[in-house]
């Protein structure tokens, strides 16, 4: 998926998961032999629920973690894989479609022609950073980099206001650096600055696969260093960058241009494709500043440097094999503990689901889903919203004013389920069986062109920011809808052999999480109609604030490989796994009221529920990616996602016959919603 400016504000299921999909026999369901019989649910529910699946299941040398997510993400890449395979293949009798993602694969994959080409493919490019003559073709030159999917400098795109969620205004927002977030520039404990002289390594290595002498290269590498650094300290750390209010700043081209006086903003959006605009949001003016001061400081051959850096990192893929072995060194070993480079044809995969997503979906859903999976998930999610319409109603520390709001805007959330009821068309352009880093340039350049041209036009209502394999979904506060990709809407999250209880314990949750992300901290700020507009009153926004306080403080207690979770940067996510997980209970409860409750393999239907949650974060991760996951991820570790909730719910201490005292049972509970 391309990210855009400020999508971090959509409230995704799960970071990392991708795609995957159902055409092969199921092994990927709910399992009763994944426990672990000797560990007590009271002291650990997460290892009773995962236990002997975890013992099972070591990382493919491939992975940086591996759980259920990634299995299903793996029988997906082979689905994917098929049909790639197959479109790549010369048949005159392509349709456009097949012919588009069969040829930009077939082109990806054809690593020998990529070697053979040496580094004539990106020679003109390489050329156009070493030609710059002053500080406007700069400008121009960064534009031309980010049309081409390398993130230099900042990030510029569209979005809707924060405050008047039917216009699409021009966003501005950080960006530019090589290390996954500013605070990995400048965190002073030794496993952070021992990560900093591995990246100054890793630079320099990229430099000399171009052909600089060491020396050369090192300097090169410390100069990148230098101006990122130099951004990093501009940045708005990821906790804050939470709160909406913060990340607002609308302005006119006129005080943008005087935030940075050094910039050239009208060469800049001449060549980047912006059509004229009266607003642009901000995201964090501080950061323009540092930019401005980097620019008067840095001389124009460092930025030569950092932007010719920038354009190998992003591309290293369609670059001789050395590149992506380096890149992978770095990337993938060094911050996240891979043992090895995952085979050419899913990163492959990968890039055609980013760059094509809507023309691979389609081949995709033709596939595996049908109309069925569309009725079931609307019939879930409607029982899902009758649960969250009465917990809103029941909660005793809100006044009828606030819960009267509350309700409003749950009615007014928007489901779109599956796939797009329109495709993106792709037609405009140019792919080329043997130009693989052409046809990626020039998917991103489409991609940034079409987001630019929604910049005054009306909000299109119908868009996707997932494909339809992806194995997530999203909440979006300014649309106020949720989205569910085709990918997520199987087993074992919905499975028709299943009994209800797992199914509610599956998607059930998931649809529940994303309903709750409207109730969040975060999406707490947005009204029916997707503005930034406070609708709650005062004491209740205080009784909010008092209970989200007590997740904070549960979650910060919560450690892996060394590291604290951030309570504060989870807490979003951790709302909507609680109250998702209450809600989809409540669902399940409704609709055994007048059913007979089955006992299946020795469990009710309250301890299913909760074993098949538990169940779909069954996981095993290196120490190096649960770090970087603790650093960076708006969600908590898999454990703490299942014992962070249960250990909130009376329901699962019932559930469970637990005493108190007990982990599972603490003395003090959270309870938002
Ligand atoms: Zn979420």
């Amino acid at each position: 998926m391309f990210k855009t400016a400020l999508t971090a504000l959509l409230c995704v299921w799960a970071l990392s998961a991708q795609t995957q999909s159902a055409s092969k026999p199921n092994s990927l369901r709910f399992d009763i032999n994944a426990l672990d019989r000797s560990a007590d649910p009271c002291v650990d529910f997460y290892q009773y629920a995962c236990g002997t699946w975890m013992k099972n299941n070591a990382i493919p040398a491939d992975h940086s973690s591996w759980g259920r997510f990634q299995e299903l993400e793996e029988r997906n890449h082979d689905v994917l894989h098929e049909i790639l395979d197959g479109a790549a293949k010369p048949d005159a009798n392509r349709d456009q479609v097949t012919r588009e993602i069969g040829d930009y694969y077939g082109a990806c994959m054809d690593q020998n022609a990529i070697d053979a080409r040496g580094l004539d493919a990106i020679k003109p490019e390489l050329d156009r950073i070493r030609n710059l003559k002053d500080n406007a073709q700069l400008a121009e030159e960064v534009a031309h980099l980010q049309r081409a999917g390398a993130g230099a400098l900042f990030d510029f795109s569209s979005g809707q206001d924060f405050k008047d969620s039917t216009a699409v205004i021009a966003q501005l927002d950080q960006g530019g650096l090589g290390l996954p977030d500013r605070d990995y520039y400048l965190r002073e404990d030794p496993k952070s600055v021992a990560l900093r002289q591995q990246y100054l390594v890793h630079v320099q290595r990229m430099f000399e696969l171009l052909g600089e002498k060491a020396e050369v290269a090192k300097a090169r590498a410390e100069t990148v260093m230098k101006i990122e650094t130099a951004l990093a300290k501009g940045s708005l750390d990821n906790v804050s960058r939470r709160d909406p209010e913060k990340v607002y700043h609308k302005m006119t081209k006129q005080e943008l241009q005087a935030l940075s006086p050094l910039f050239h903003w009208s060469q800049y959006l001449a060549a980047v494709g912006s059509p004229e605009f009266q607003g642009i949001n901000v995201a964090w003016p501080d950061y323009i500043r540092a930019l401005n001061a980097e620019i008067q400081s840095a001389s124009l051959d460092d930025w030569m440097t950092y932007l010719t850096w920038h354009l190998l990192r992003a591309k290293s893929a369609f670059l001789p094999r050395k590149f992506a072995a380096e890149s992978f060194d770095f990337y993938g070993k060094t911050l996240t503990g891979a043992k090895e480079q995952r085979p050419r044809w899913k990163r492959c995969v990968d890039f055609t689901d980013t760059e094509l997503g809507e023309a691979l979906g389609q081949k995709y859903v033709e596939r595996t889903f049908g109309k069925e999976g569309k009725q079931r998930t609307l019939n879930m999610v409607d029982r899902l919203e009758k649960a969250l319409g009465q917990d809103l109603q029941s909660v005793s520390w809100m006044t009828p004013a606030t819960k009267q709001k509350a309700v409003q805007k749950l009615e007014a959330i928007k489901n779109k389920i599956g796939y797009p009821d329109h495709w993106r068309d792709y037609s405009s352009i140019a792919i080329k069986r043997d130009d693989p880093l052409g046809n990626s340039v020039r998917a991103y350049e489409f991609e940034l062109q079409r987001q630019l041209n929604k910049i005054g036009k009306p909000v299109n209502r119908g868009e996707w920011e997932m494909s339809p394999p992806t194995v997530n979904a999203y909440y979006d506060p300014q649309m106020n809808d949720i989205n569910f990709p085709a990918g997520i809407l199987q087993p074992p999250f919905y499975d028709n052999d299943m009994d209800d209880a797992v199914n509610f314990g599956g998607i059930g949750v998931v649809i529940g999480h994303e309903l709750t992300h409207g109730f969040d901290d975060q999406g707490r700020q947005f009204d029916a109609s997707g503005n930034l507009k406070d609708w709650w009153t005062a004491e209740d926004s205080k009784e909010f604030d008092q209970r989200e306080a007590c997740v904070v403080k549960e979650y910060s207690k919560f450690t892996v490989a060394g590291v604290n979770v951030n309570g504060k940067l989870t807490l979003g996510e951790n709302t909507a796994d609680n109250g998702g997980a209450r809600v989809a209970l409540m669902a399940l409860e409704a609709d055994l009221a007048n059913k007979t409750r089955p006992v299946i393999g020795g469990f009710t239907p309250e301890q299913r529920f909760f074993l098949s949650f538990g169940q779909v974060w069954c996981d095993n991760a290196t120490d190096e990616s649960q770090r970087m996951q603790v650093q960076t991820d708006p969600h908590s570790p898999a454990r703490f996602r299942i014992n962070g909730v249960v250990q909130n719910m009376p329901e699962f201490q019932k559930a469970f016959s637990c005493k108190a005292g007990q982990p599972m049972t603490p003395a003090d509970v959270c309870h938002v919603w």
